[in-house]
């Protein structure tokens, strides 16, 4: 299986790593830790569009704010879900990163899109268990 993939926030290098060894992800190009919450990496929008150039794999997107109770609930959800299943697992702020959110038409938050070969495959409004975002990625 691919390996999901990360950018370094100390240099902005692209890595992948092993979702197995998380704690320990280091860059492969200037050996700071990846800034990894389990498997998933906050991203900018140049980071989203980079990772989403480099494969075709699933990617799963949380969009989400610091305001949003529901997203404080889903977040550690999102993240649990990140260790057990396949698939690059970002973050984007749709504070910070409003043109995108809007470029994709984020509506209510937190919203989940999920992402084959670069392209939009499906989404999920609202808050999720970990078990129930793990049933959608296992259906897709
Ligand atoms: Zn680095």
């Amino acid at each position: 299986m691919a390996h999901p993939l990360s950018i370094c926030s100390s240099c902005n290098s692209l890595n992948k790593y092993e979702r197995t060894k998380v704690k320990t992800a280091v860059c492969g190009k200037c050996g700071n830790p990846l800034n990894l919450k389990a498997a998933v990496t906050q991203v900018s929008t140049e980071g989203f569009r980079r990772i989403l150039g480099k494969t075709s794999d699933l990617v799963v997107v949380d969009f989400w704010a610091s305001w949003c109770g529901p997203c404080q609930v889903y977040g550690p959800e999102f993240e649990k879900a990140s260790l057990i299943n396949e698939g690059t697992f970002l973050k984007v702020n749709t504070e910070s990163e409003h043109l995108l959110s809007q470029e994709l038409g984020i509506r209510g938050i937190p919203c989940t899109v999920f992402f084959k070969n670069g392209k939009e495959v499906q989404r999920q409004s609202g808050a999720m268990s970990a078990d129930q975002l793990s049933t959608i990625l296992r259906s897709l």
